[in-house]
């Protein structure tokens, strides 16, 4: 039996099989050899298994999502077989004298780089590819396990960190908890987390050799301890306590269909975060009046090229259908800082999150842009939808973004392609917007506050180093008061104003959002029915 503690990002408790997911950016150590005649032979084994692992991963594409999308998996075998990539390899081990894990990763690492600074889309786009080849290359020579997520049971996700494209690919259905040894609780992880309602624990000092995919064990995220191999006691003190949980879970329930209304008749919009069109059935299972924030880059994450507009358009559209009426803000493309993506090729900054990102990307590569908000303004036809553009600090940008509005509407009128402009609002995520909140008012249909941005920004605490996590305060008074600042800003123009940041969901805060005046909270699809049972009690 193995405890320990960490830090609480949702609460619940689960009892559950570990699976565990070793990160691809592996450790390689560089060592000598005397044999290279042996360790071409590993190679060759290892190679030989990675052919066997997407062989299987086509099969099952082919038969799940379809030729076209599964082909990608053929692509990684035939560039396994590259002799330039294998030569390369074979060269270093044997002039050089290294292990293999050594030579593929540097080969991987160059082939990638190489790629990366070629002139043509399609080939710069391979670079994510050598990279995952040469990843899996020396998983099989470390003799670590390929851990295939797809077809696993119901399972506690352990892992040493989760970046957001490694979560967003994940079937949501089979996780019953994350425990990761690093983290944050402001990451993207964290937040996931929290819309799927399971419980997850982050900073647990774990050795992860001391566990395996298929260990029992039991996430109690009520006192923040993760129980690897517990006895048969705990187990079933455990199973005692899901079931008083899910009691809990089920008196919510009964607040379904009721209105966000206090007990002296003011009325609040309880609206829903996500990050795909899968979470739409969260949105709809926690009766949200709508969804506040779409992030929509998850579209761009976990994959090696740009989503085309017609996917875009596919996906907007579903999401609007399925809320049939119901407002739904998608948000512009906010990658950069910890939502990185190979292709976008953003190359690396001392200071990501101060750095190209977000609306910055976008309007410095408007091509991009302009995908994104043709396929929007398209699927505006089918139901309530309204943009919002993040991480702006100016007028100006503002200005520009329309500019950017006004050629894309040229072009959709030239093709007759039928759209709309719908409802166009701004993210209040940097002090600068705070603080010309009120010229922005005059030139936006609304604002919704980001406070996790903004918290990192003001407090100058960097949202993802878990070490800042006890100076990451957003009840601060400086972020009250801006929240304060911008709802009356919002308001002296006639224009709402919400709050998308996971500090919409503080059931300690509630009371004080109702007081200033905020219209609308977008929380967690799982605390939606919690705010509402907050603001029905509220004082207010
Ligand atoms: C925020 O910054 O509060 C926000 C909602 O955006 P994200 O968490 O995606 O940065
Ligand atoms: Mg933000």
């Amino acid at each position: 039996m193995l405890k320990l503690s960490g830090k609480v990002v949702y609460k619940g408790i689960v009892v559950g099989p570990v699976a565990l997911l070793k990160k691809d950016d592996q450790q390689v150590k560089r060592t000598k050899i005397t044999d290279a005649d042996a360790e071409l032979a590993r190679l060759g084994k290892a190679g030989e298994q990675a052919q066997a692992q997407l062989q299987k991963l086509y099969d099952k594409a082919v038969k799940e999502v379809g030729e076209a999308s599964a082909a990608i998996f053929e692509v990684h075998q035939m560039m396994l077989e590259d002799d330039d990539y294998l030569d390369a390899i074979h060269n270093m081990i044997r002039t050089e004298m290294v292990n293999a894990e050594y030579a593929v990763a540097v080969t991987g690492d160059n082939f990638s780089e190489m790629f990366a600074n070629m002139d043509d889309d399609y080939m710069k786009a391979r670079a994510a590819d050598v990279k995952d080849i040469s990843n899996r290359l020396v998983r099989n020579l470390m003799g670590q396990e390929d851990v295939d997520l797809t077809d696993m049971e119901p399972s506690i996700i352990v892992a040493d960190d989760l970046s957001p494209s490694e979560t967003v690919q994940m079937d949501k259905k089979k996780i019953l908890a994350f425990v990761t040894v690093h983290g944050s609780s402001n990451s993207h992880t964290a937040i996931l987390a929290r819309m799927m309602n399971i419980p997850a624990l982050i900073g647990v000092p774990l050795n992860l050799d001391e566990v395996y995919t298929g260990m029992k064990a039991v996430v109690d995220g009520l006192n923040g301890e993760v129980i690897f191999d517990p006895s048969e006691e705990i187990c079933a003190e455990a199973e005692v306590r899901v079931g008083e949980e899910q009691e809990k879970l089920k008196l919510l329930q009964t607040l379904k269909g009721k209105d966000n209304v206090t007990l002296f008749g003011k009325t609040i919009d309880i609206y829903a975060n996500i990050g795909s069109v899968s979470d739409v059935g969260y949105v709809l299972e926690n009766d949200a009046g709508g969804i506040g924030l779409f992030r929509s880059e998850f579209l761009y994450l976990g994959r090696d090229n740009f989503p085309t507009e017609e996917e875009q358009f596919q996906a907007y559209r579903q999401v609007v259908q399925m809320m049939a009426g119901k407002k739904v803000v998608i948000r512009t493309l906010d990658i950069g800082a910890d939502k990185q993506v190979d292709y976008f090729n953003l190359g690396k900054e001392d200071n990501p999150a101060m750095g190209y990102r977000a609306i910055r990307i976008c309007l410095k590569q408007p091509d991009i842009f302009k995908t994104q908000l043709r396929a929007l303004f398209r699927a505006a036809m089918y139901g309530n939808l309204s943009i919002m553009y993040p991480m702006i600090t100016s007028v100006e940008e503002v200005k520009k973004i329309y500019e950017v509005v006004a050629q894309v509407r040229a072009e959709l009128d030239e093709q007759q392609i039928p759209y709309k402009v719908p409802e166009q609002g701004i993210m209040i995520e940097t002090p600068a917007a705070v603080m010309v909140s009120d010229e922005l008012a005059e030139i936006v249909d609304f604002f919704s506050i980001g406070t996790n941005d903004l918290t990192q920004y003001t407090l100058a605490v960097d949202r993802q180093n878990a070490k800042l996590d006890d100076f990451y305060n957003p009840h601060h008074k400086a972020i009250l008061r801006m929240i304060q600042m911008v709802a009356d800003n919002a308001h002296k123009c006639g224009k709402w104003v919400g709050i998308c940041g996971e500090l919409g969901a503080d059931l300690e805060l509630t009371e004080e959002f109702l007081r200033m005046g905020i219209d609308e909270l977008s929380v967690a699809p799982s605390m939606v029915l919690k705010v509402r049972k907050a603001v029905r009690e509220a004082d207010v």
